[in-house]
């Protein structure tokens, strides 16, 4: 056990429920059972950081729902150096599960606090990923082409600078739709064609951005 057994239990609670929800991937499955999620979550929620939902975390944003992070790594399907764009760090939970399945890893995230407190954990962890401060939505174009792009906020349409920077035969995860509701979309790069899969009903904080919505309108 490379972290340590502090709720060993909970945690393999929760990977029996993502798999009787569906997911059968198994090294996503080994590494969320591994991977402890309560470093990623503030003092007041640790008692409940396995239990199948988004919790609030620094600068008003949420670590996302443990079946979220499941269902779009299993979607993403990352290999052993897959080179891996991650818009939204957030608590850098999702960015962690990715380093853990093998992959490079850039992340970016807009609010300077929830990338220092990301940095701290990953060092903590062990994890190298490499990861800015700044807007996402337009991409990191200085490392781009990337072999999979995983958005995990809410963005109006699919940020074109993203799908610009897929190398050819990647894979682009991206949650569409208004403030309030989103769609999964799964972008597979071909050439010059870009085929487009969609998985109903989800929920995330909005990609504020150039290429985001210009602003956060709460209950929208
Ligand atoms: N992957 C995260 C989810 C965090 S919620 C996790 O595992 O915890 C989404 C994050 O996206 C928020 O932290 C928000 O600040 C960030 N975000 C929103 N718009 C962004 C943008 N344009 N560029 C970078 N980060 C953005």
């Amino acid at each position: 056990m490379r972290f340590g057994r502090r709720f060993d239990d909970q945690r393999q609670e929760m990977v029996l429920g993502l798999r009787s929800r569906g997911i059968s991937d198994p090294n996503v499955l080994n590494v969320m059972g591994e991977l402890p999620r309560h470093v990623f979550v503030t003092d007041m929620w640790l008692s409940r950081a396995y239990e199948d939902s988004a919790l609030p975390i620094a600068c008003d944003q949420t670590i996302s729902q443990p079946f979220t992070v499941a269902f779009m790594t299993q979607l993403l399907a990352v290999r052993h150096g897959s080179k891996v764009l991650e818009v939204g760090t957030g608590s850098g939970y999702q960015a962690a599960v990715l380093a853990m399945l093998g992959a490079r890893v850039f992340t970016i995230e807009r609010h300077m606090d929830l990338m220092n407190a990301a940095r701290k954990i990953f060092d903590h962890l062990g994890l190298t990923i490499a990861s800015k401060t700044g807007d996402g939505s337009i991409g990191w174009s200085e490392f781009a082409p990337y072999d999979r792009i995983i958005v995990t906020a809410g963005a109006p349409d699919v940020p074109p600078s993203l799908s610009r920077q897929l190398a050819d035969g990647g894979v682009l995860v991206v949650p569409v739709g208004t403030q309030s509701a989103q769609t999964m979309i799964r972008v597979t790069r071909k050439g010059d064609r870009f085929q487009t899969e969609r998985f109903e009903g989800f929920k995330f904080v909005p990609l504020v951005g150039k290429e985001g919505w210009q602003k956060h309108r709460p209950g929208e």
